[in-house]
């Protein structure tokens, strides 16, 4: 058997580090905003090499309340990718302004560049480009979109902690980043964290407040803030696995690699990486219109998969209300995409079980 993700197995080797770090915070008796938080906010920081991280509770809240901190809110338009997790959705939603679905590109699933001025209107506040997968979009030309309009940048970095896009670390390539260290991300936490990376010390001030009743001397409420606070445990946690986040990814890379072999003759859709590019396999996501027909032998066989994702945010009831144009390939990718299980972890041996699979139940 081989699970889709097996959280235990990849908590495995950081076992004894990991309640080390928790004993050491459950002693201190600070367990909200203290020395823990600060030092993993360094440390983030640093290896994503920007000037600031602030941790906050999740990945839906640290995308929210970027854009509140830029003041983006009600008869404001933000541009999402249609093919994305629905938080980037709710997040626009949440701040009360209105996301705007542009569609992917065909061969990497992020957000088409070419499409996105035919979606900017005089509303238009921001972009947020999603690195979906753990690849990053393309981001010069988002970003040469973005300053010839004068809107923002944010990244959903959600997926793609470590990821480099022509050199850079993503959190570095827009004006503000958010990341989710929910327990399966590529870093993640043994419950919801999240955190913000900027290069931008105004924001940076006002997402200390928010994130903290508007409040940055206890009692004294500057603005009418939220309650989002990454907790001392999770942030020793994420402490810990941070220093084993490259080496995670670099072994990500050769599972990756692994799929690409085995898979390169198989009659599916391969996932492609951007030239400049170093993706970090958050997931690794097939095309097949024989779907349904791999998914039931998978499930013969005992391997995990899973769909990312099965209804197209516009798809969604959360949605209903709103009238959307036509998205037809997000629709389209949404019946034809397949995750098969991606880990650090995973041996040659579970890769050829799989790509065996794959490969004896295509027509
Ligand atoms: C996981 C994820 C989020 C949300 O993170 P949470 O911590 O679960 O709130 C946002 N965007 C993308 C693309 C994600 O994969």
């Amino acid at each position: 058997m081989i699970q889709f993700l097996d959280i235990k197995r990849l908590n495995a080797p950081y076992d004894t580090e990991i309640r080390t770090a928790i004993a050491q915070v459950l002693d201190s008796g600070w367990y909200v905003l203290g020395k823990q938080v600060a030092a993993f906010e360094q440390e983030f920081a640093s290896y994503c090499e920007v000037k600031h991280c602030i941790g906050v509770a999740n990945g839906l809240d640290a995308l929210h309340l970027i854009l509140r901190a830029y003041g983006i809110g009600p008869g404001d338009e933000v541009i999402v990718p249609a093919n994305t997790f629905i938080a980037t959705w709710l997040a626009v939603t949440h701040a009360g302004a209105i996301p705007v679905p542009v569609e992917p590109e065909e061969f990497t699933h992020n957000i088409d560049p070419s499409l996105i001025e035919a979606a900017i209107t005089k509303q238009t506040k921001a972009i947020i480009a999603v690195h979906l997968y753990g690849q990053p979009a393309n981001m010069d030309a988002i970003r040469a979109i973005a300053s010839k309009n004068k809107i923002y940048v944010i990244e959903d970095a959600a997926q793609a902690h470590g990821a480099r896009y022509h050199g850079t670390r993503v959190g570095g390539l827009g004006d503000a980043a958010g990341f989710s260290f929910y327990p399966g991300k590529n870093l993640g936490a043994l419950g919801d964290g999240g955190a913000i990376t900027t290069n931008d010390d105004q924001l940076a001030n006002a997402l200390r407040k928010l994130r903290n009743y508007g409040s940055v001397i206890k009692y004294h409420h500057e603005v009418t803030g939220f309650n989002s606070r990454l907790d001392e445990i999770q942030a020793a946690i994420l402490r810990v696995k941070l220093q084993y986040l490259d080496k995670d990814n670099i072994l990500r890379r050769q599972v990756a690699a692994m799929y690409l072999n085995k898979l390169q003759d198989a009659d599916i859709i391969l996932p492609k990486v951007l030239d400049g590019v170093e993706p970090v396999w958050h997931l690794m996501v097939i095309r097949s219109e024989q779907r349904s027909r791999l998914q039931a032998a998978l499930t013969e066989a005992n391997i995990g998969h899973l769909v990312h994702y099965p209804i197209a945010c516009h798809q969604q009831a959360a949605y209903a209300e709103n009238t959307w144009p036509k998205l037809e390939l997000s629709e389209k990718l949404q019946n034809q995409v397949l995750s098969l299980p991606i880990a650090p972890y995973l041996s040659e041996n579970e890769v050829d079980m799989v790509a065996n699979v794959i490969r004896k139940n295509l027509s």
